[in-house]
């Protein structure tokens, strides 16, 4: 088993504040003593640990995404030579798949766009829904909201010769506004490529039906994110429209067919990846760092230590064989193998991450499996062939 991926924190500040960030507003205060900026030769640096690893692990294929705080701060100069060198490495130059996460709240500056089209850099973004909802928790430090000039900057962009950058949008959906709002906002938008997330902030320490007057039993049995979840899939099944893609309900839908990919909070059989901090600080994923502070930190960094050293980590290996961390509780479940335990950052808390607990999001990702088997499965019976 081999790591695949990694997030890349180029900075380790923001021109927004959004409320629920887990890098600067939740349990993790780590950022404060990153550099704000990856230095050029920490970047450099990480290239020449990833060839090497590709290398040993005979890899084809290893994703970088380029984040931070917010990645298109970073000087020009830096991401020229960071792409410059990719190119000039023919084993990075085969391997690597490079896409870049911003808010899009400030435009990048053209010669950004013109280094992101020649680098086939693929470019998502973030809106959490309607603007008078987003606009409540994508804020900028004053508080102001961040909508109007999202919308325009990617409107810029998707009528320019820089389109093809835009891969999709990440949505943490609000259940402020209805689904059916919400659904109308996913097919007024420009692109319709949407990623609902479920929500990073829920954890041991702070339960999905805390302060909202349901005891568990009561949340177990109508789970409120859940059955929002499920409303805005029947929003979507219905309106059965193939150019709208809600990539979660598309990927569970096709590991009910019998698909094994793990993409975010689904399969949790393998987590093949790692995060490197602007200062070059090598880290568990970000979902350990929203319920305890230090939690995502190891003992290594990219100057130091290769990747592979990695391997020998005892957190690192037991995110690679996720599988045998399965909680007693899910084996008698119908939806093991889509699941897996459920969402990681919900298996969390402030004593930390454990592994082998449910998800504090099981009731709500177990509502909405069963809701879409329902409307599934039934569409998927065989009409016997009568004349054979
Ligand atoms: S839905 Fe709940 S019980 Fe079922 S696999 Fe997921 S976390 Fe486990």
């Amino acid at each position: 088993m081999s790591f695949e991926s990694c997030i890349v924190k180029l900075t380790s500040y923001c021109n927004l504040n959004c409320t629920y960030c887990y890098m600067f507003n939740l349990e993790d205060n780590s950022y404060e003593e990153n550099h704000k900026n990856m230095p050029e030769e920490t970047a450099s640096m990480l290239l020449q640990r990833l060839a090497e690893y590709i290398e040993q692990e005979g890899l084809t294929q290893f994703d970088i995404t380029l984040h931070g705080g917010e990645p298109t701060l970073w000087p020009l100069k830096r991401f020229e030579s960071f792409f410059h060198n990719i190119k000039n490495n023919p084993i990075l130059y085969k391997a690597i798949t490079l896409g870049l996460q911003s808010n899009l709240y400030k435009l990048p500056s053209t010669q950004l766009l013109d280094l992101l089209l020649e680098n086939n850099v693929s470019l998502s973004l973030s809106l959490d829904g309607p603007k008078k909802v987003n606009d409540i928790f994508r804020v900028t430090p004053s508080g102001k909201g961040s909508y109007e000039s999202i919308s325009h900057n990617l409107s810029f962009i998707l009528d320019s010769k820089y389109c093809s950058l835009v891969k999709g949008i990440l949505s943490v959906p609000q259940t402020d506004t209805t689904p059916q709002d919400y659904f109308q906002w996913v097919k007024s938008l420009p692109i319709k490529n949407v990623d609902v997330l479920f929500p990073i902030h829920y954890h041991y320490g702070y339960k999905p039906w805390d302060n909202i007057g349901k005891s568990e039993q009561e949340y177990a049995c109508s789970p409120n994110l859940g059955i929002w979840y499920a409303q805005l899939f029947d929003c979507w099944w219905f309106h059965n429209d193939p150019s709208i893609n809600i990539r979660l309900f598309n990927h569970v839908i096709s590991l009910m067919l019998g698909s094994h990919h793990h993409v975010d909070a689904l399969v949790n059989d393998t987590l093949n990846m790692f995060v490197v901090s602007s200062s070059g600080n090598i880290e568990y994923p970000d979902y350990y760092r929203v319920a305890k502070n230090r939690n995502a930190e190891t003992p290594y960094n990219i100057v130091d230590h290769s990747i592979k050293r990695l391997h020998s980590d005892s957190g690192f290996q037991n995110l690679l064989n996720l599988h045998r961390f399965t909680p007693k509780e899910c084996n008698s479940c119908d939806h093991q193998t889509l699941c897996g335990g459920g969402f990681l950052a919900g298996r969390n808390g402030p004593d930390g991450m454990v592994l082998n607990r449910r998800s504090v999001l099981c009731y709500d990702e177990m509502y909405l499996f069963q809701h879409i088997k329902k409307r599934v499965l039934p569409t998927l019976e065989v009409t016997p062939n009568r004349t054979a």
